[in-house]
């Protein structure tokens, strides 16, 4: 099956309101190509200084998403460009994202990585630490972020059960924080489900899946 194949197939299957994030990982800008000339204008990273590579190879009507951990010495090098940050997980680094689209005379959407999966290797915020960024008292002063939503990965896991009830419970967090009204909280999106687990994420209530190997083929 060629690219253009795959991405067709997976966007039979996703209803009007989800957003598909095409996770273009390792792969050469050959292959982001293929997913361009068959339409996709939105791609995911992991890494800022490979999606900078591409960003500059490539044509300058695509949305990148970095979808990895940031770290926050590395925002400077795509607040210029990056049209969604998924990964957010601390205070410090939205704060830096601020700073940083700022000096860019950018506003940077984001979203909070939330902590769903049982492993202790996934990042993410626990509920209370949602609570806490949401409600500082200098959230409001950030006025080149907005914060567009939540995120999660759920559990390495075929058990259907388990991944339902990290997505619904993710779901829930997005229902239950959408109330707050704040300058610059505007919750609409539902980042969840992945090659693996998209159908399930999207029953549950995901309006943006981030799907890699199912488009482009397995990673080495
Ligand atoms: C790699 C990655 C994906 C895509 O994974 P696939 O299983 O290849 O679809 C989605 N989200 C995040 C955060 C990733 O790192």
């Amino acid at each position: 099956m060629s690219i253009a194949n795959n991405l067709n197939q997976i966007r039979k299957q996703l209803p009007e309101n989800v957003t598909l994030v095409a996770v273009s990982k390792t792969k050469p800008v050959s292959d982001l190509m293929q997913a361009y000339e068959a339409g996709q204008r939105i791609f995911g990273e992991n890494k800022i200084q490979e999606m900078t590579e591409k960003w500059e190879q490539m044509p300058k009507d695509i949305q990148w998403h970095m979808i990895g951990h940031v770290q926050s010495n590395k925002v400077k090098y795509m607040a210029p460009y990056v049209a969604l940050i998924h990964g957010v997980d601390s205070w410090k680094l939205l704060v830096e994202i601020n700073k940083q689209a700022a000096k860019n005379n950018r506003v940077i959407s984001c979203l909070l990585q939330m902590h769903i999966a049982t492993e202790e290797t996934k990042f993410g915020l626990y509920e209370e630490e949602l609570h806490e960024i949401l409600h500082h008292p200098e959230l409001e002063k950030l006025t080149n972020v907005c914060i567009q939503g939540l995120m999660g990965m759920a559990t390495f896991t075929e058990e259907e059960a388990k991944l339902k009830s990290e997505f619904r419970y993710l779901n829930e967090l997005f229902i239950k924080y959408k109330t707050i009204q704040k300058s610059n909280l505007d919750f609409q999106t539902l980042s969840m489900g992945m090659s693996g687990d998209y159908q399930i994420a999207i029953s549950c209530g995901s309006n943006m899946v981030r799907i890699g190997s199912s488009i482009f083929g397995f990673r080495s």
